[in-house]
C-alpha cells in the first residue's frame, strides 16, 4: 500500500492514541478496524465518530459472544496496540498465531516519519528550497524522571533556536506530530516501556536511560523483560547512549545494545565526571564528552542553581537532557538558557506553602517507591506523607535509606500497614500516624498530623510511593487535595496570630 502500509489494519483499543492511530492510518488509505472491550456511552459516540470516517469499530461482546479485542479481524496484515493492552491479550496470541506484526503507536510514528515529510513537501509544493527531511528522535525512557528530562531537553533545544517538540508518552500523539503539517529538526520523545516494547524497528539519533527500578512488574511478568524492553531505546543509535554512571543497570544496556558504528557511551553523574561523561563540579555542571575546545578537558554547561528545581535527581534529569542536546551539537549557552526557562510540570516536588515555619511540598507523581526515594533525599528532616495502591511493591528499601530524615510518617490509603511493617522493621524510632480514612477530609487530616509531628525547617512531604486510585481519580488530583488542605491550614494559622 501507500508509504508501505498493509492494507487492513486492527487497531487495538479505543484511546487517545488508539484513535489517532485509527485515522491517521485510514487517513493514509489504508482499511482500519479498531477493537475495544468497553461498549458505554463514551465508546458508542467516539464509535460513531470514527464510523463517519469509514473506520470500522466493534465494541463489547460480539453477536458470536465472543469478546471484541478477542479474535483477530478476518484479513488483518498488521495490529496497532494502545499501551494499556496486556502483552498476553488474546488478540494478540491470535495476532502471533497468524503471524502478524504487533506494534505500538511509537513505531508507527517511526515508520512513517518519511511519508509526514513527503506530504509536507507536497502541501508546500515545488518551492526553491529542498524538501526537509523528518525530524531526528532524541528519546529518553527510565522509571522516573522521563517527562521532567523530556520537556527539559525540548526546552534547551528551543534555546538552540531549533523547531522542536516534547511527544511521545505526553503532548500531542506522536502519529499526529509526525504527520503534521508542523516542519520539525529534531523531537524530544518520552518512551514509555510499553511503548519500547512494541516499537520494535525504532533506530534513533540518541538516547538516554535515567535509571532503572522495579515498576509495571504486572505488565511485562518479570524485571529482566522490563530492563530488556527499556534497553531497546539504545538499539541502532547512531551518535550517542547516554546512561547513568550511578544505576549500572543502565550502562549494562548500553554493553547489551547493538549500536551502529562510532555511537559513544556517554556516562552521566553527580559526580566528577570522568572521560566521556558530564557532571558536577563545584556547583558548575561540566561535560567532558563533547568538548569543542582541544585546550580545556571540559566545557562548563550552566550552575545547579538554573535546575529547577535543584534536588539531586533533577540534576540527574538535567544532566541527561543536556548530554542529548550535547549529542545534538547544541552549545553550552543553550543548555544553560534551556534549564533556565524550564518549569517543572505540576505535582513534581513542587513547593506549595510554608506555614509556622515549615515548608510543604506536593510530589504527588512520586507514585513509586524509587521516586519518593528520591523526592525523600532532596531535604534534610521530613514528615512524609505515604500511601495508596503499592502495586506490589515492597517498601524496605527505602525506610532504610530514607528512616534517618524521618521526623516522621503518616500514612493514608488501601496499602499503608505494608508501609507501616516497613517502617516498624526499620525505623521503630520513627513516630507513625496511620490514618485509617478514605473520605474526602482524610488529606487534611492527614496535613494537620504532619503539622503536629514537624518541628520550624521542616518539611512535609507528600511523596505517597504508591498509586493514588484507591482514593483520588489521580495524582493530580491528589495532589490538589494536598494543596487544598495546605491552603486551609496556612489560614488557620493566620487566623491564629
Ligand atoms: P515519569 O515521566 O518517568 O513518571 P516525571 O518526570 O513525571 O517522571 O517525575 C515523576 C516523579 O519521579 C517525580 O515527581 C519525582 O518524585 C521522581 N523523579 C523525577 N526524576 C527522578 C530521577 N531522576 N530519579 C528518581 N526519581 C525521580
Amino acid at each position: 500500500g501507500r508509504f508501505g502500509l498493509p492494507g487492513r489494519i486492527t487497531v487495538a483499543g479505543l484511546g487517545v492514541s488508539g484513535i489517532s492511530a485509527a485515522r491517521a492510518l485510514a487517513g493514509l488509505g489504508a482499511r482500519v478496524t479498531v477493537v475495544d472491550n468497553g461498549d458505554g456511552d463514551a465508546h458508542r459516540a467516539r464509535a460513531a465518530e470514527l464510523a463517519e470516517l469509514g473506520i470500522e469499530v466493534r465494541l463489547g461482546h460480539l453477536s458470536d459472544g465472543a469478546r471484541a479485542g478477542e479474535s483477530l479481524p478476518e484479513g488483518t496484515e498488521l495490529v496497532v496496540t494502545s499501551p494499556g493492552w496486556q502483552p498476553q491479550s488474546p488478540l494478540f496470541l491470535a495476532a502471533a498465531a497468524a503471524g502478524v506484526d504487533v506494534v505500538g503507536d511509537v513505531e508507527v510514528a517511526w515508520r512513517l516519519r518519511g511519508a509526514g515529510a513527503e506530504l509536507r513537501a507536497a502541501a508546500q509544493g515545488a518551492g526553491d528550497r529542498a524538501p526537509a527531511g523528518p525530524a531526528e528522535w532524541l528519546a529518553i525512557t527510565g522509571t522516573n524522571g522521563k517527562t521532567t528530562t523530556t520537556q527539559m531537553l525540548a526546552s534547551i533545544l528551543k534555546a538552540a533556536g531549533l523547531r522542536t517538540a516534547a511527544v511521545g508518552n505526553i503532548g500531542t500523539p506522536i502519529i499526529d506530530v509526525v504527520l503534521g503539517e508542523q516542519e520539525y529538526d529534531v523531537l524530544a520523545v518520552e518512551l514509555s516501556s510499553y511503548q519500547l516494547h512494541w516499537a520494535p524497528s525504532l533506530r534513533v539519533h540518541s538516547a538516554a536511560v535515567l535509571n532503572l527500578a522495579p515498576d509495571h512488574l504486572d505488565w511485562h511478568g518479570s524485571m529482566q523483560a522490563y530492563a530488556a524492553d527499556k534497553g531497546r531505546i539504545y538499539e541502532g543509535n547512531t551518535v550517542a547512549c547516554v546512561y547513568n554512571v550511578a544505576d549500572k543497570a543502565t550502562e549494562d544496556l548500553v554493553v547489551e545494545a547493538d549500536v551502529e558504528e562510532g555511537c559513544r557511551a556517554i556516562g552521566f553523574t553527580l559526580g566528577a565526571p570522568g572521560p566521556s561523561m558530564l557532571g558536577v563540579v563545584d556547583g558548575i555542571l561540566v561535560d567532558r564528552a563533547f568538548v569543542e575546545n582541544r585546550q580545556k578537558n571540559a566545557q562548563e554547561l550552566a550552575e545547579v542553581k538554573d535546575v529547577n528545581p535543584p534536588a539531586p535527581h533533577n540534576i540527574a534529569n538535567a544532566l541527561a537532557a543536556a548530554a542529548l542536546a550535547r549529542a545534538f551539537g547544541v552549545e553550552p549557552r543553550a543548555v544553560r538558557d534551556g534549564l533556565r526557562d524550564f518549569r517543572p510540570d505540576a505535582h513534581r516536588v513542587a513547593r506549595v506553602d510554608e506555614v509556622a515555619s515549615v515548608v510543604y511540598v506536593d510530589d504527588s507523581k512520586a507514585t513509586n517507591t524509587h521516586a519518593a526515594e528520591a523526592s525523600l533525599a532532596s531535604f534534610d528532616k521530613v514528615v512524609w506523607i505515604a500511601g495508596g495502591l503499592a502495586k506490589g511493591a515492597t517498601f524496605d528499601e527505602l525506610v532504610q535509606k530514607s528512616a534517618e530524615r524521618m521526623r516522621g510518617a503518616v500514612l493514608i490509603g488501601a496499602d499503608r500497614a505494608l508501609i507501616a511493617e516497613a517502617l516498624a522493621r526499620h525505623a521503630p524510632e520513627v513516630p507513625v500516624v496511620d490514618l485509617d480514612r478514605t473520605d474526602t477530609g482524610a488529606m487534611l487530616a492527614a496535613v494537620r498530623e504532619a503539622a503536629a509531628l514537624a518541628e520550624p525547617g521542616d518539611t512535609v512531604l507528600l511523596a505517597p510511593a504508591c498509586a493514588s486510585m484507591d482514593m483520588f481519580a489521580n495524582y493530580n488530583k491528589r495532589g490538589e487535595a494536598f494543596a487544598d488542605a495546605v491552603r486551609e491550614l496556612a489560614a488557620e494559622s493566620a487566623a491564629d496570630t
